[in-house]
Order: structure tokens, then C-alpha cells, then sequence
């Protein structure tokens, strides 16, 4: 693997920097570069290729041709089913290579990073289990006067268009490019600009996994290029991770050719703790939930309701916890919370937090840069924030709760679906039939009951609402990346 060396402590100086098209590293065209930016320290790193509409051209044309040979797409299951069993174990003898590559360019601490290695090496082992397993089903439609048949074929969508983001860059670029491979499609990626490597470094090994030249195209770049790949016409499908914003504007671009979309994006979670829940367990996964990754997930518990008679102890155990959490040098095994990913993001959630004290939100704790170098944010709780506040409506992306008390659960409700997000959300009670109740009038695409966010490639994710079109993971991801075809047949 000649993305990152093996033995270098910080992993990613060694890195190449150029795109992958073909098989081959190659500059941006137009010779432009970025510079990456270390969030731990807030110093620049080393650059890499800044490739826009003409890169794009390169790789999609590189990936329809693969496409229309057949080499990927034709190819045997069980060939493709092999392959990407070897890529999930080259995955987890590079473990700490990939995972230095996450903690340097966002700043995930090195055990997190190395954990969320370990799930995209299980998604390839999931999905090369799958190859084999693509079916459609056949009736019989004969009469008395004619014998015929149906069957149902299903086919590689075609040439994908993976576009990630840079919140955990090596699960999002591995679940995107193992179930599509599993499919059958040919793909251009298209990894965040804060996170280019990750992708680049999945894409080497697919080739020393056996994964023929021009399957997997990766084409580092910023939001030009991700717009010019969603709106290219002979690319069928786009497969996107990010913000609702930059999802309306995909759908847009598609239109075109109408190529399929799934769109993976943003939440404002709810997480409900009712007064007879096991608060031993609930405020820690609450908190886990929360700042987790430095809040920058998707699916984070950002609004936690929590039911009157015990409101006061889940705020002073939640400051407790947030003052608890070590945040630091990513490579310290104690540490919680690294940086956040980039100065942008850090001057986002400083402006939000700023905006809720004008709201008149108490800050409990937190609220502050850290001191010192690099994007550190200090875990953040605040209570008597308005329904309106922005704290209580947009996505934050850094580590800050909002602590709501209430009354009634069946009250609740309407407050609680009152976003326009829809992705995740969390029950915390002993009463598991109000729970199951609960679950199914929260709009949201997951919700967990007593359990803290895990996230599953075996289980759909998704959203409701402006969270989302469609279902990543599971087998609703792998439909997502077939076509049907009906075939009639009469003899
Ligand atoms: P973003 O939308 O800014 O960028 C995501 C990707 O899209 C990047 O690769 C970017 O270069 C590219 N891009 C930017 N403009 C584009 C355009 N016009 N057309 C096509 N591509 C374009 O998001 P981000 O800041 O990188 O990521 C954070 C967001 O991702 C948050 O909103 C978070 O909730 C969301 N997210 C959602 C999920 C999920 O599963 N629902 C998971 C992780 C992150």
C-alpha cells in the first residue's frame, strides 16, 4: 500500500496526493492543488490534487468504459464476492495506517478511528457475501392455450457517482463502494476536500485486492467537482452523504438524465429519556450520543427531552459527564474528544453557540474554544432554549446539547416532529409497549430503544423528511444500486 507507510508515525505525510483514474496517480489537469490542514494543531499537512469538471470527465469516462466491458459488471459473483473478501482483509492489516489517515485529516481519536476500520472491513465481508445472493423473482404465466414465463432480472445500475463527506471518511466511502462493487457498478469517487486520502488509500487497495483498473476511480476535489460529477450525463446514479443543502442542489443536477439519487443527510435527533428509565445507563448513552466524534454525526441525540421528575438530575449528571470528557491529542488512548474537522466548522459552531446566548439559552458548561492550538471545542450543555432558538432547529455539528424538560410524552410528540429532519432518534424508558408506541409516531428513518446509537451495515439508514431519499446498508442499499429488468417470455 503505497498511499500511507506503514511505519510512519503520523501516517499520511507520505501520501501521494494525486487522483486515482484507471489505476493510475495523477495530477488535477488544471495542475491545482489543496492543502490539507491537520485540525489537531491547525497547521497545513501536505497537499493534494484539486480536480474539477474536467477530472470529472476523465474518471466517468475511465468508469463507463469499465462498465459497458463487462470486466466488473459481467464478471462471475463469486469472482467479485472474492474480491471483496480480500479488500476487507487487506483492510484490517493496514488497520493502523487507515486509521491514522481519519485522525490526521478530522481528527477522530486513533481508537475510534481504528474501531470504525474494523466495521468497514466487516461491510466489505457483509457485501462480498451478497455477490451470490442477487435475485429476481419468476412466475409462470401459462394458460390452457400458451406456456410462458417471468422472470426478473436485476442489474448493475451502471456507472455511480459516490460523493462522502468528512465526518468518518473510511465507514462513508466503505459502505458506498462495497455495496455498489456488489452490485456491479463502476464508480467515481468523489471524497471531501477536508478528507481526500481515505478514499484514495480504499481505492490502492481494491487494486492489490484484485479489483480490475478503472472499477474504482477516485477524483479528489471540492464542491465544483462533486456538482459537475451529479450533474454528468453518463453517470446514472449518485449515492451522496452530506448536508440537506447540498442535497437539494443534487437533485437539481440530476435532473438531466434523471439518474438515480439516494441522499444520505442531515438530522436534528431527538432523544427522549422518560422518568422510569434506567438513568444509569441513559444519561451515558445519551452523552455518548452526543459527543461522540465531537458531535459531528448525523445521527447525534442533539435535542435530549427529558420528563420533569427527573430533568434536574439528568442536567447536573450530563454537565457532570460533559466536564468529565478528556478532549485532546487524538493518539492519547484517554482521550473523548479530538478537534473539531476544520476552522469553518469550528467558526460554525462558535457562531451558533453564540447565537444561542443571544436566544437567552443557559449555558450549563462548555460553550469555549479550548485554549491552545488547533479547532478543540469544550462538550457543551444548555438548557432553556426556546422551540425557535437556531441551537433547537439547525444542525450544530460540534458538541452541544440542548436539554429540554417536559410533562406528557403524547404532548411531546409534536414538539418532537416538529423539524424538517427526520433521521434518528432515541427512547430511553422501562415501559417498552410506551416505546414501541413511541417508535412508530417519531418521523424519523431509525430509532433506537435503550441503546445508543449503534449503526449497523446489516440494517437500512436513513431518513425521513429533508433527512434523506433512501436506504443505505442492508439490502434496501444493494436495491439501490440495482435496476429491475421484467423479462416475458412465451412459448
Ligand atoms: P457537504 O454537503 O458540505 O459536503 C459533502 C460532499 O459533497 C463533499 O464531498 C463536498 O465536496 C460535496 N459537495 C459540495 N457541494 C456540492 C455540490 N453542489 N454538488 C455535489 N457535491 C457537492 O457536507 P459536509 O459538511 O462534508 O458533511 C456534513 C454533513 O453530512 C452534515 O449535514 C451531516 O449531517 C451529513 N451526514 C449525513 C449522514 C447520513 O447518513 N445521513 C452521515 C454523515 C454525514
Amino acid at each position: 500500500m503505497n498511499v500511507m507507510a506503514e511505519d510512519k508515525k503520523t501516517g499520511v505525510e507520505d501520501a501521494d496526493g494525486r487522483m486515482l483514474i484507471d489505476g493510475v496517480r495523477v495530477a488535477a489537469r488544471s495542475g491545482k492543488r489543496s492543502t490539507l490542514v491537520n485540525p489537531s494543531t491547525g497547521k497545513s499537512s501536505m497537499e493534494v490534487a484539486y480536480g474539477d469538471a474536467e477530472d470529472i470527465d476523465a474518471a466517468v469516462a475511465v468508469a463507463r468504459g469499465a462498465f459497458d466491458s463487462g470486466i466488473w459488471s459481467r464478471a462471475r459473483a463469486e469472482e467479485r464476492a472474492k474480491i471483496l473478501w480480500r479488500m476487507a482483509d487487506l483492510i484490517d492489516a493496514n488497520a493502523d495506517a487507515l486509521a491514522r489517515a481519519d485522525t490526521e485529516q478530522m481528527g477522530m481519536p486513533f481508537a475510534f478511528s481504528k474501531v470504525m476500520v474494523g466495521h468497514a472491513a466487516e461491510a466489505f465481508r457483509y457485501y462480498a457475501g451478497w455477490c451470490t445472493k442477487i435475485q429476481g423473482p419468476s412466475s409462470d404465466i401459462s394458460g390452457q392455450e400458451m406456456m410462458g414465463f417471468t422472470y426478473t432480472r436485476a442489474e448493475p445500475v451502471g456507472v455511480a457517482g459516490l460523493i462522502v463527506p468528512w465526518n468518518a471518511p473510511m465507514l462513508l466511502t466503505s459502505w458506498k463502494i462495497a455495496t455498489s462493487l456488489a452490485a456491479g457498478c463502476t464508480s467515481v469517487v468523489k471524497p471531501s476536500e477536508e478528507t481526500p486520502l481515505t478514499a484514495l488509500a480504499l481505492a490502492e487497495l481494491l487494486l492489490e485486492a484484485g479489483l480490475p483498473k478503472g472499477v474504482v476511480n477516485v477524483v479528489t476535489g471540492g464542491g465544483e467537482a462533486g456538482a459537475h460529477l451529479a450533474a454528468h450525463r453518463d453517470v446514472d446514479k449518485i449515492s451522496f452523504t452530506g448536508s440537506t443543502a447540498t442535497g437539494r442542489k443534487i437533485i437539481q443536477a440530476s435532473a438531466g438524465n434523471l439518474k438515480r439519487v439516494t441522499l444520505e443527510l442531515g438530522g436534528k435527533s431527538p432523544c427522549v429519556i422518560l422518568a422510569d428509565a434506567d438513568l444509569a445507563k441513559a444519561v451515558p448513552a445519551a452523552a455518548q450520543a452526543m459527543y461522540f466524534n465531537s458531535g459531528q454525526v448525523c445521527t447525534a441525540g442533539q435535542r435530549l427531552f427529558v420528563q420533569r421528575p427527573v430533568y434536574e438530575q439528568v442536567v447536573a449528571e450530563m454537565v457532570q459527564i460533559a466536564n468529565g470528557i478528556k478532549v485532546g491529542n487524538p493518539y492519547d488512548a484517554d482521550t473523548v474528544m479530538g478537534p473539531l474537522v476544520s476552522g469553518r466548522q469550528f467558526g460554525r459552531v462558535c457562531e451558533l453557540i453564540e447565537s444561542a446566548r443571544k436566544d437567552g439559552v443557559t449555558i450549563r458548561t462548555g460553550g469555549e474554544k479550548v485554549e491552545g492550538e488547533g479547532f478543540f471545542f469544550r462538550p457543551t450543555v444548555m438548557t432553556e432554549a426556546g422551540r425557535d432558538a437556531r441551537v433547537m432547529r439547525e444542525e450544530i455539528f460540534g458538541p452541544a446539547i440542548c436539554i429540554v424538560p417536559f410533562d406528557d410524552p403524547d404532548t411531546l410528540l409534536e414538539e418532537i416532529n416538529d423539524t424538517e429532519y427526520g433521521l434518528s432518534a432515541y427512547i430511553w424508558t422501562r415501559d417498552i409497549e410506551r416505546a414501541h408506541r413511541l417508535a412508530a409516531q417519531i418521523q424519523s428513518g431509525v430509532v433506537w430503544i435503550n441503546s445508543g446509537g449503534l449503526i449497523d451495515y446489516r440494517v437500512p439508514m436513513g431518513g425521513f423528511k429533508a433527512s434523506g431519499w433512501g436506504r443505505e446498508n442492508g439490502a434496501k442499499g444493494l436495491e439501490a444500486f440495482l435496476e429491475t429488468k421484467t423479462v416475458i417470455v412465451t412459448l
